[in-house]
């Protein structure tokens, strides 16, 4: 019999990501607070549940992809959660979400209590890492969770072990993000300034790209969603300003300085009011660009 895996919230990541553990051959039941986001896996084969805390009920090993650490916290230890259920089967919980690694260390000590192992697994690599298994993944959890997790976490990419203390992937995590939103940040101040001094963002673009100044947002989301306008990255601003904040905030926390994490911070809390929390992250450029007067476009100008 195949293994049998619960997993909450099939969003933009968590959709494609159960869908590869169906692929894959494992048993899946699934909740989602939308009605939407439940059909497409349950068209599949996978078994709807009616609540977080019922599919809890049902299996050993948990998967949840949810949006923010408040979220996440209320389907671990809220009064209708997944600790809840009185005949409760779970002994794994692994939180694929980016929920920061105080929520981490919060979630762990609450489920231990319900003899529940919280397990920290955040993700990297956007929609299309989750929709093709080439996410990285990065784990923290009781080396006794190791053998039986790990060959279900490869199946969204590869697999780094970062130790045992709850929150170590989360720190990751956000170490990442930060780095991959400063890029956007910077890349995108550095891109509008060229145009306007008349050089073309394609050449600028390629330019980078064979130079040092290469990174994440010049490589992929310049030539995906911002050259193209499309602006359909698949993360939202509101999410990536969550990410920078958490990680400003625990870096404060543990008395680490970030100048231009704080900046990037405030760039993406303006980027929110300004183009909408749930407009897509490439978005930020048209910040930039609205202040500069120009438009970073692949479209040839024919005036
Ligand atoms: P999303 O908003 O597309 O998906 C979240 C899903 O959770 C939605 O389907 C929503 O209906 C569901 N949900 C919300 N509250 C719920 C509840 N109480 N119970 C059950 N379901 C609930 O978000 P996403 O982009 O898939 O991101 C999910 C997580 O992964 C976030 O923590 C994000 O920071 C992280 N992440 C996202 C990306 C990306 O590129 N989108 C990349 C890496 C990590």
């Amino acid at each position: 019999m195949s293994m049998h895996l619960g997993f909450i919230g099939l969003g933009k990541m968590g959709g494609p990501m159960a869908g590869r553990l169906l692929d894959a051959g494992y048993t899946l039941t699934v909740f989602d607070s939308r009605a939407g986001a439940l059909q497409p896996l349950v068209q599949r084969g996978a078994r709807q549940a009616a609540s977080a805390a019922a599919v809890a009920a049902e299996v050993e090993t948990l998967l949840v992809s949810l949006p923010t650490p408040d979220i996440v916290k209320q389907v671990a230890l809220g009064p209708q959660g997944v600790a809840s259920e009185r005949v409760r089967k779970l002994r794994n919980f692994v939180d694929l979400s980016t929920t920061g690694p105080r929520v981490a260390r919060e979630i762990a000590a609450g489920l231990a209590e319900k003899g529940i192992t919280a397990v920290d697994s955040p993700v990297s690599g956007g929609v299309s890492g989750a929709v093709k298994g080439t996410l990285a993944v990065m784990l923290s959890c009781p080396q006794e969770c190791r053998a039986p997790l790990e060959p279900v976490l490869k199946v969204f990419g590869k697999l780094f072990y970062l130790g045992d203390k709850p929150g170590l992937g989360q720190t990751m995590k956000l170490a990442n993000n930060l780095l991959s939103a400063t890029a956007m940040a910077i890349s995108s101040e550095a891109i509008v300034m060229g145009v306007k001094a008349g050089l073309d963002p394609r050449v600028m673009v390629d330019v980078i790209n064979s130079g040092s100044g290469r990174n994440s947002a010049t490589q992929d989301k310049f030539p995906r969603a911002i050259l193209p306008r499309s602006f359909d990255f698949g993360f939202t601003n509101s999410l990536m300003y969550k990410d920078v904040k958490l990680c400003v905030e625990e870096a404060e926390a543990m008395g680490v300085p970030m100048w231009v994490g704080s900046a990037v911070r405030q760039l993406w809390s303006y980027t929110c009011a300004r183009m909408g929390p749930e407009t897509d992250f490439t978005t930020i450029v048209r910040c930039i660009e609205e202040w500069a007067g120009v438009e970073v476009s692949s479209k040839v100008k024919t005036d």
